[in-house]
């Protein structure tokens, strides 16, 4: 059985090859380990390791986390992620905890995270997420419905709006699995004339990330390959 030390190192060659396959330089993608339901002990075996940038799920675990890492000697490096769907009630753990929100769709959750931002912490960097795919039932902003909300979240004043982020739907080519990427990268491009700081695109996971960085992402999200498969149960 492979470390997660190993996994990490193993991902991290991934990405070096497909940033070097498109000419892009291999510092510009960075890793987000996603450690939802993995026990403290793999995260701290991923610190050890080097890693510093964690994206957890749920609201609760990842508090915890949160909290038990703000006694480890890497705490100051330490970067984390809220990656999950939010409910207007958990805003407030999200927003005295987390460095980086990246499934914001909808202004009354941005405004509640900026209202409950401590003023003793640095703004909160927000990512808006986009439903590429317009599929019905899944979470995300359309693209015709950006626009405005970028406006309106850019006013914010406790949030920095970073960029955007996909989950796009599963897809087995690697043209229609490119093609989903680059529609996002191309609305974060056209955002930027009225937006310029707008500098992260959170796309690709495991299965698409060579199409995700070939189309621009800047930060792959990777839970099964570093920490193995996740138990439900
Ligand atoms: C769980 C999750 C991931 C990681 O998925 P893996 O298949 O374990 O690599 C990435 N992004 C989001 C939003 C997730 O919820």
């Amino acid at each position: 059985m492979s470390s997660i030390k190993q996994n990490i190192e193993q991902v991290i060659t991934q990405i070096t090859s497909a940033a070097e396959k498109c000419g892009r330089a291999t510092d510009s993608v960075q890793l987000l380990a996603v450690s939802k339901t993995k026990p403290i002990a793999a995260i701290d075996e991923a610190i050890t390791a080097g890693h510093r940038a964690f994206g957890e799920n749920y609201v609760q675990e990842g508090v915890e986390k949160v909290q038990h890492f703000a006694n480890s000697p890497y705490a100051d490096q330490l970067v984390w992620h809220f990656i999950g769907p939010i409910q207007s009630n958990k805003t407030r753990l999200i927003a005295e905890h987390f460095d980086w929100v990246h499934s914001i769709d909808r202004a009354k959750i941005a405004r509640r995270l900026s209202e409950q931002r401590p003023t003793e912490l640095p703004p909160l960097n927000v990512l808006l997420q986009v439903n590429t795919s317009n599929e019905e039932s899944k979470s995300g902003v359309s693209f015709a419905e950006l626009p405005a909300l970028a406006d309106d979240i850019a006013s914010m004043p406790n949030l920095v709006l970073r960029g955007l982020m996909s989950i796009p739907q599963q897809a087995d080519s690697y043209d229609s699995q490119y093609a989903a990427f680059k529609s996002l990268a191309d609305a974060q491009q056209q955002l930027r004339a009225k937006h310029p700081q707008l500098d992260t695109l959170s796309m690709g996971m495991s299965g698409d990330m060579e199409a995700a960085i070939a189309a621009g992402s800047t930060i792959v999200r990777i839970g099964t390959a570093i920490f193995g498969a996740r138990d439900y149960t």
